[in-house]
């Protein structure tokens, strides 16, 4: 247990410095956005593909920012009832788009509803983070299954959840596995194994905060050549108010 508190105490600071850096670079690349607009209207041909490259790469950054950003938190969340079936469900259309042709996506939602406690946005991040990682380990094609259904967490389960039934939310790919290494570091920020345009090393850091902030849980198995498997757990939500950690009403007002 202290071992997770250490690590949870350095994610925060982590997450703060990120947030922090994150914030002020936003702002001066909106100044370097603006300015590379108003020079725009000035110069030569020449002078306008050089611009375009210079917005170019401050657009990325300016994604990159956004990704570091979302990771700290620093973006409000509005928490309310959602139903996981309806998570997994909804992002189909926009899975598929992102798996391409050679991966197979199979989507197998329980039969019942299964509500939980938690943020819409940050549950379909936490689809979104697993599945694109679950394509990047099937280079060669394969196959993704996302499920969900509910699941008993026993006193004597290594998961730190207290004894109870849960929703689950498990993600599996045919892919290439892991090392040991590599499972024991990767929910770290900015630990990456893929090239630098393509991993931040902050997709599994902020499902872990968001799982974490839910009350919740992640696991890993992973066998190299084999595959992976994603579960997280999550309190399911109940109408009794004292398993309730925020007010449900806001969100609601929301209405989405
Ligand atoms: P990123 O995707 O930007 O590298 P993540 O935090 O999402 O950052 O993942 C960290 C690392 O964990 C990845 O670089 C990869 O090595 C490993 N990883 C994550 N998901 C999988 C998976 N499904 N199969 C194999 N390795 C994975």
């Amino acid at each position: 247990a202290r071992q997770r508190s250490e690590r949870a105490a350095r994610m925060e600071s982590l997450g703060q410095l990120a947030g922090g850096i994150a914030h002020d670079f936003n702002n001066l690349l909106a100044i370097i956005l603006n300015y590379a607009d108003f020079l725009g209207e000035e110069v030569s041909d020449d002078g306008t593909r050089d611009l375009a490259r210079i917005k170019d790469a401050a657009d990325r950054a300016k994604a990159l920012t956004g990704q570091l950003l979302l990771f700290a938190k620093r973006e409000p969340t509005e928490v309310g009832i959602v139903d996981l079936n309806e998570v997994i469900t909804e992002a189909g259309d926009l899975l598929s788009r992102t798996i391409g042709a050679d991966i197979q996506l199979l989507c197998r939602p329980r039969s019942e509803a299964l509500p939980v406690y938690a943020n819409r946005g940050r549950l379909d991040q936490i689809l979104l983070n697993l599945v694109i990682n679950a394509r990047d380990a099937m280079p060669e094609g394969g196959v993704v299954v996302v499920e969900t259904d509910l699941a008993d967490v026993h006193a004597e389960d290594s998961t730190p959840l207290p004894p109870g039934q849960y929703a689950r939310l498990t993600v599996s790919d045919t892919g290439t596995g892991m090392t040991a290494e590599v499972r024991d570091r990767l929910f770290e920020p900015f630990f990456t194994t893929k090239p630098a345009d393509r991993g931040t090393g902050l997709g599994l850091a902020t499902v872990y905060g968001i799982v974490g902030d839910a009350g919740g849980h992640i696991s890993v198995e992973s066998a190299l050549g084999i595959g992976t498997t994603f579960r997280i757990l999550l309190p399911p939500a109940t109408e009794n108010a004292d398993q309730v950690t925020e007010p449900p009403s806001e969100s609601r007002a929301g209405h989405g």
